[in-house]
């Protein structure tokens, strides 16, 4: 099924047997240097062949994405890696055998074949090898690495559905295949595996008690939480403005009894001040709240649901025209690290501990 979209091809792709004529022409567009949005695990990505820098450099355009945040570079097999990354030390070897496909990127050192404008400039570069029947055909019929951030335009949320690319991208890329919704919701882990022990630069799918049981310890980026002035992030995409939601965002933290009551207070003050509020919870808090939208992201016994939802809720907000959202906040343990990691970032600031 094909749809034109502001100039953009929308290709339908079966999931599960991702072999149609559609995919051949999405390998196509990548050959020829052309931009392809295409679902993953964790979120939908923006792709581009990674050997060659102006097809890349095309990715920066389209997403409107600063010009030092670097790309991961997504692989079908592990022979590929060899192709963009010159050394891979055991441990990184240890974990590529443990969870890749998964979401989980690799910081390596790379060979000179990867270009500038993939890594801008760095000497490094991540790698992944994604578990999505979708994302693996269309690498696989490319027959090159694929640099992919995620499908939207910088700064808003990243896109789980293909439904959220359209919205941001119809019109700036090529090709989007859509193939359902993507199953983790947030990013992958990108772990720094040019030292040791490694560094972990943003929390994902893959959690730090998965990685440590594999490995032993992993160090925490000391700016992973953009909460560190003056601090220099060794993840350059870590500083920038992102996941924001239109609304500005308040992230309240605390003991869960503690959160409801200072969402309470906040929400009764700015409606009285005449402003629209949302609130974001879990499906546990929802009898706790009266505003003037709602919104359920998940429930806390079961965390992975929180990622699931976390950026598609967001995006909600945008068609409820809030004025403010007030968020609660979850636990760190697993992968509520990288919601948490998320949510601080949509918020950019604005948290309230309690
Ligand atoms: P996105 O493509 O939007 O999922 O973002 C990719 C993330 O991986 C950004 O936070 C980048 O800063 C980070 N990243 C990619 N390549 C490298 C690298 N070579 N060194 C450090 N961080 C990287
Ligand atoms: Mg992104």
């Amino acid at each position: 099924m094909e749809n034109l979209v502001k100039g953009t091809k929308v290709l339908v792709v079966d999931a599960a047997h991702p072999d149609g004529a559609e995919l051949a022409e999405a390998a196509q567009v990548l050959r020829s240097g052309g931009l392809v949005a295409f679902p993953t695990e964790t979120v939908y990505g923006l792709g581009a062949n990674a050997l060659d820098g102006q097809a890349v450099a095309r990715i920066f355009a389209a997403k409107g994405r600063p010009q030092d945040n670097p790309l991961i570079v997504h692989v079908a097999d592990r022979e590929a890696v060899s192709q963009v990354a010159a050394v891979v030390p055991p441990k990184a070897q240890q974990l590529m055998e443990r969870f890749w496909p998964g979401p989980l990127t690799l910081v390596l050192p790379k060979t000179p074949e990867v270009p500038e404008e993939v890594t801008c400039g760095l000497q490094s570069v991540g790698i992944r090898m994604p578990s999505h029947p979708v994302a693996r055909a269309l690498i696989r019929a490319a027959g090159v690495p694929v640099a992919a951030p995620s499908a939207n335009l910088s700064g808003r949320p990243s896109p789980t559905s293909a439904e959220h690319v359209i919205e941001d991208l119809a019109g700036r890329v090529d090709v989007i295949l859509d193939g359902g919704e993507t199953g983790v919701g947030v990013e992958s882990t990108v772990l720094d595996m040019t030292v040791d022990p490694p560094v972990l630069l943003r929390p994902g799918g893959v959690t730090v008690e998965q990685l440590t049981a594999e490995i032993g310890p992993v160090n925490l980026d000391k700016a992973m939480a953009g909460a560190a002035p003056g601090e220099k992030p060794r993840s350059p995409g870590m500083k920038y403005k992102h996941y924001a939601p239109k609304a500005p965002l308040i992230l309240v933290d605390g003991p869960v009894l503690a959160m409801q009551a200072k969402i309470r207070d906040l929400s009764y003050e700015y409606r009285e001040e005449g402003r629209r509020v949302g609130i974001m919870c879990c499906a546990e808090s929802r009898g706790a709240y009266q505003a003037d939208v709602i919104l359920e992201y998940g429930s806390r016994a079961q965390p992975e649901t929180l990622a699931c939802d976390l950026f598609a809720t967001l995006r909600a907000f945008d068609r409820h025209q809030v004025d403010v959202i007030l968020a609660e906040g979850v636990s760190t343990a697993g992968i509520g690290l990288a919601v948490m990691n998320r949510l601080m970032r949509a918020a950019a600031g604005r948290v309230v501990h309690v």
